[in-house]
């Protein structure tokens, strides 16, 4: 079972600072990118993992699932597994290293994680069948997909898109980590979506626009304003690639980069100021 839950608005704000705080620390302890793309998730990751999700990460066929599309991010996953209880410490201090369980993509069979991925765009087609098939069966779980922006540029994103709407899949939440850069640039220059809301929404989607790393935003989207869906609802939550580290903070380069000892220690510093 998992151990934790977060009860009040202040426990998703610990919450959220700890996974920080344990994504850069890991991070720099097992030499690995993909910290930016980590730190935008935070919010929505205690959010749904500390409140909304009934019974994440536990054996019971009821227990909501959740798709980490993108699976780069899988270091902030875990991070949240932690806090749950459903990983082990020394399991997540292993992160990257050999043998371990960890590595930058999550896989099935860590608890808590319902689908190996990584491949960018394929994850929310694997979300529509879990919600498919859960309710072929009856069941009243649901399935939450966190996709990112970039991933919005993929044609099969859309197929899974159009899929959803076209079986009412009100089983299935969709959070879009509108970070606003992707590996190769921001996305605007990349391939420009314009409003993403509206494209969503065009595709018989409830959608729903949102301040990625206020909690209580982020808890009223998932909750209140989806309430009265009768298909599949997105939530586009605006977020700041790398934040909380302000020299991280939109900056393309932290897709990949790694933090150095002097970097780790300026990092440290933020978090350790701003629990
Ligand atoms: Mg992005």
């Amino acid at each position: 079972m998992a151990a934790s839950r977060a009860a009040s608005r202040d426990d998703l704000e610990a919450m959220s600072s700890t996974i920080r705080r344990w994504v850069v620390e890991q991070a720099f302890d097992s030499r690995v990118g993909h910290i930016g793309s980590a730190l935008s998730i935070v919010e929505i990751l205690a959010v749904l993992w500390g409140r909304v999700m009934r019974d994440p990460g536990t054996d019971d066929p009821e227990r909501d699932r959740f798709v980490l599309a993108k699976g780069h991010a899988a270091l902030a996953l875990y991070a949240a597994l932690r806090w749950m209880g459903l990983l082990d410490e020394d399991v997540y201090r292993s992160y990257c290293g050999d043998g371990s369980p960890l590595g930058v993509h999550p896989e099935r069979g860590i608890p808590g994680v319902e689908v190996t991925t990584g491949s960018l765009g394929q994850g929310l087609s694997v979300a529509c069948g879990l919600a498919y098939a859960l309710r072929q069966r009856g069941s009243l779980a649901r399935v939450f997909a966190l996709v990112s922006d970039a991933e919005c540029n993929e044609g099969q994103l859309w197929e899974a898109v159009m899929f959803a709407a076209h079986h009412r899949l009100d089983n299935l939440i969709v959070v879009v980590d509108q970070n606003g850069m992707q590996a190769m640039g921001p996305t605007s220059d990349v391939l420009d979506m314009g409003s993403l809301a509206r494209r969503w929404a065009a595709f018989a989607w409830l959608a729903i626009e949102a301040d990625g790393h206020d909690v209580n935003a982020l808890l009223d989207a998932a909750t209140n304003r989806i309430a009265d869906r009768t298909g599949p609802a997105v939530i586009l939550a605006a977020t700041v690639l790398g934040k909380g580290v302000p020299f991280m903070e939109g900056r393309l380069e932290w897709h990949y980069r790694y933090l150095t000892p002097e970097l780790a220690e300026q990092a440290f510093a933020v978090l350790e100021a701003h629990p």
